[in-house]
């Protein structure tokens, strides 16, 4: 009886650890694949990442108004609502005498220099809307504006540019998806403002500055604290219940790599990490930039929706920063199959993003 007892038990343990290790493996076949090429994506990427990148357009300056009007008009060939969020918040001046001295940036022009805290600026996040059958609504993420440096330039081809131009390039690969009932859910491509700090490092704003603010982040921020029950208005009739977010940042790089980011919801990073493995496996993208047995933790513009209760991922590459917040952050270093490997695994995965949202969070 004690033999026997022991056996079952062990049965039982074992079938636990064979249905344990089947949630963690993926289930996908070749049958989950509903889109198999976007023609035409990568060069019109490209291109777009290209307009927008022959500028550094920091938040706030003259540039900037220029950079969202393309955001736009790009968004108006696709016949599709776009709204622009205007608004303006107050800033730590970069050129604080105090904050200077405390950061030993030196070379600094004496005129500039100033015993002013903050600084009132204008932001513009830009959002087109692509209607689904279901008011739920995916938000489809990217920062536009680009670093400010103190001295030179940056473009910000891969940070900025890159995620943005993708979302452009993929409205009418979504549309299509969405005509064609391969998706359901609405979805919202929301361009950011003023993700970038405008003192030298992120947390100076809240560490070295005598401000002593928050100094990143302003233009998500904005958006889920104009969320009303997670709900975006679109107009006086209808409104969106934001359901998940799907932020792109810096995914131009060479050698394209995506470890697991710790703030976000594991879910969404498996969804897409097990699509990437499937089409690589069917030689549909060369290889899958996920890596999920690496991981890191990033602050973005995925944290503002993180805290309100709407499940997030940041699909960013943090491993190739060689270029990162300096004037060689230029087209040269773009790779434009990046594009299509990520519209690729993007579109697939949207499917089981739904249903699994639909369902409520695992
Ligand atoms: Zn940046």
């Amino acid at each position: 009886m004690k033999a026997s007892g022991t056996k079952i038990l062990f049965l039982i343990l074992c079938l636990f650890f064979i249905l344990a290790c089947q949630e963690h493996s993926s289930h996908l076949s070749e049958k989950d694949i509903v889109i198999r090429d976007l023609p035409g994506i990568k060069e019109k990427a490209f291109s777009l990442n290209m307009s927008i990148s022959t500028f550094a357009h920091p938040a706030g300056s003259i540039p900037q108004r220029k950079a969202k009007k393309m955001i736009e008009d790009e968004l108006k060939q696709h016949d599709i609502l776009v709204q622009v969020q205007s608004f303006r918040d107050e800033t730590p001046t970069r050129f604080n005498r105090k904050y200077l001295r405390k950061k030993r940036i030196f070379g600094i022009d004496e005129s500039k220099q100033t015993d002013e805290i903050s600084q009132n600026r204008r932001f513009f996040n830009v959002v087109g809307y692509v209607p689904g059958k279901s008011k739920n609504t995916i938000v489809l993420g990217s920062h536009y504006d680009t670093k400010y440096l103190y001295h030179g330039e940056c473009l910000g081809a891969n940070d900025g540019g890159s995620s943005s131009a993708f979302l452009l390039s993929l409205i009418p690969h979504l549309k299509k998806a969405l005509q064609e009932e391969k998706l359901n859910y609405s979805y919202l491509l929301v361009f950011f403002d003023g993700e970038e700090a405008f003192l030298q490092d992120w947390s100076d704003g809240e560490n070295l500055h005598p401000f002593g603010q928050q100094d990143h982040l302003y233009g998500s921020r904005y958006f889920v604290n104009n969320l009303k029950n997670k709900q975006y208005k679109v107009n006086e009739q209808d409104s969106l219940n934001i359901a998940g977010l799907i932020l792109f940042d810096m995914i131009g790089s060479k050698n394209l790599t995506l470890i697991r980011e710790l703030n976000s919801s594991d879910f969404l990073y498996d969804i897409l990490a097990d699509y990437g493995k499937l089409l690589a496996s069917h030689y549909l993208i060369e290889d899958s930039p996920f890596q999920p047995h690496d991981s890191i933790r990033i602050t973005d513009d995925h944290l503002p929706f993180l805290e309100a209760g709407i499940p997030a991922i940041d699909v960013i590459d943090f491993t190739n920063r060689e270029h990162w917040h300096t004037a060689n952050d230029v087209m040269t270093h773009i790779e434009r199959k990046n594009f299509e490997t990520m519209g690729l695994i993007l579109l697939n995965a949207l499917p089981q993003i739904e249903k699994t949202l639909r369902k409520g969070q695992p």
